[in-house]
């Protein structure tokens, strides 16, 4: 595998958003609506490795219907974000593990792994190329979206001989507009999200169109969420459809359910086993049965439960709720020791922190 840069052909928009339309857009972007001027593109062929780099207007993939990826879902993604600091430089956070994790991602969906640093030079261009969309109010951010998929056009199932991976991005307002809110999750005894030796290790497409129909019955049942049991006894709490999850028990103690291979590693989940340990918290990795949490907010033993991510950084879990009962968790405000979470990681992300671990990645 080749480690070394690739040189982008760079193709400037003719044609960008005029510069009202973009402030227009940037004083409330809200989240995947609006996409900056440009993209990034790469191409894989077993002949030719990593090839044909580009830098170019954003704007359509014309397809043949018969590419793989439309058929066999053979594709991957990755989430992460571009945070304005005062001084006005940009910075994005911890972009080699999601290079890593993307690698992981590819080699079990059998796609080429992305070299880390092609992954975060591609980040890096279209960032400083789109730097004018990088939001400067508080908590806003330039998401950015990686993805690979086979464009080999073949009905042959097999791993793809064509790939293309790309970046695009696209401007995040902050998750809570109104102030964060405790969100209400509903567990899911009839759908499970993965299984041992399945793909729920991976961030691949095929998971997130997997969870829907999950996600809509939370919906149904007055939910935000959706919580996923393990496949094989029901009993195991793993993840919601697109955040980890963290207890924080009485005594201060903070426990994250282990990573058993169905379980996507979140970025941030990592970040706060670091994190909530600076704080001063011990921190654990542990199996959490969905009977322990039920009787552990109960009893009081349980006091706060969060959900984290790159989209909503920390969120309070407010409800939980199942066919037949729910609970309610806290007073609807965020806890404390939930706050306090929240609050580290973000004034870090936005620079407002000594960015001690060394996270911070300047564009
Ligand atoms: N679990 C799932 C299923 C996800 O899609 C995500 C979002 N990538 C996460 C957890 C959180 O991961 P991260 O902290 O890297 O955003």
């Amino acid at each position: 595998m080749t480690t070394v840069g690739l040189d982008f052909h760079i193709t400037p928009n003719p044609a960008p958003a005029p510069e009202a339309r973009r402030a227009d857009i940037l004083a409330d972007p809200g989240f995947g609506k609006y996409f900056t001027d440009h993209m990034v593109s790469v191409t894989w062929t077993p002949q030719q490795g990593w090839h044909d780099a580009s830098l170019r207007p954003y704007g359509p993939i014309s397809m043949d219907p018969a590419t793989a990826v439309i058929h066999y879902a053979q594709s991957i993604f990755e989430g992460l974000k571009a945070y304005r600091h005062d001084d006005g430089s940009i910075v994005t956070f911890r972009p080699e593990q999601n290079a890593a994790r993307f690698q992981r991602s590819a080699k079990r969906l059998a796609l080429p792994e992305l070299p880390t640093q092609i992954f975060v030079d591609a980040i890096d261009l279209l960032v400083r190329t789109d730097a004018a969309w990088v939001p400067t109010r508080a908590e806003q951010s330039l998401y950015l979206r990686p993805f690979m998929f086979a464009s080999e056009v073949f009905l042959g199932v097999k791993p793809a001989s064509h790939v293309s991976f790309y970046v695009i991005a696209s401007p995040a307002g902050a998750y809570f507009a109104k102030g964060l809110k405790p969100v209400s999750i509903w567990i899911s005894e009839e759908y499970t999200r993965a299984a041992l030796g399945g793909t729920g290790a991976a961030k691949c497409a095929g998971n997130y169109a997997a969870s829907l129909v999950a996600q809509q019955e939370a919906i149904e049942n007055g939910c935000d969420q959706v919580v996923f049991l393990d496949a094989v006894e029901r009993k195991w709490v793993e993840e919601l459809g697109g955040m980890n999850l963290y207890f924080v028990h009485a005594d201060g103690r903070i426990e994250t359910p282990t990573l058993t291979g169905s379980i996507l590693e979140g970025v941030t989940r990592d970040s706060i086993l670091t994190l909530a340990a600076d704080l001063g918290h011990e921190v654990v990795e542990n199996r959490i049965a969905i009977d322990d949490w039920r009787a552990g907010v109960s009893s009081g033993e349980i006091v706060e439960v969060f959900a984290c991510g790159t989209a909503a950084v920390v969120t309070p879990v407010g409800k939980l709720a199942w066919r037949g009962g729910e609970l309610a968790m806290g007073d609807g405000e965020p806890g404390p020791v939930t706050s306090k979470i929240r609050n580290a990681l973000l004034a870090i992300q936005h620079g407002h922190a000594e960015d001690k671990h060394g996270w911070l990645h300047k564009v």
